[in-house]
């Protein structure tokens, strides 16, 4: 894992553990807990349109209140792949190695086609 990556998992791990919220973070809950903050995330862009999303960055406030659900859901992820002994920076790698072969550039350019229909 990425040396920032490792660093924010044992301040996450550190936070969790001098609160003793270990018994609270069964992998289940911490996927259903990401889940939740997707959906903040989302939230954020409710009843709006592409162009109003992207307006809104202007506005300190949503930003501040994006870069927070962002900085949630990596917390959530990282701590499950702390308890799933998954090295996230190797598996996001090697996911987009897989994204590569199954989308070559000569076929997948300007095209939001999925793999199978390419
Ligand atoms: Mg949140």
């Amino acid at each position: 894992m990425t040396d920032r990556l490792s660093h924010l998992t044992r301040r996450l791990v550190a936070f969790r553990d001098a609160r003793d919220w270990s018994q609270f973070h069964s992998l289940k809950n911490l996927m259903l807990s990401l889940n939740l903050e997707a959906s903040e995330l989302l939230e954020l862009a409710q009843w709006k349109s592409d162009a109003e999303v992207d307006a809104s960055l202007a506005d300190p406030a949503f930003k501040e209140r994006l870069a927070e659900e962002c900085a949630d859901i990596l917390n959530y992820l990282l701590l499950i792949c702390e308890r799933a002994g998954i090295d996230l920076a190797e598996a996001a790698d090697a996911k987009i190695s897989r994204n590569d072969a199954k989308y070559p550039v000569a076929k997948a350019r300007g095209s939001a086609k999925k793999y199978t229909e390419l």
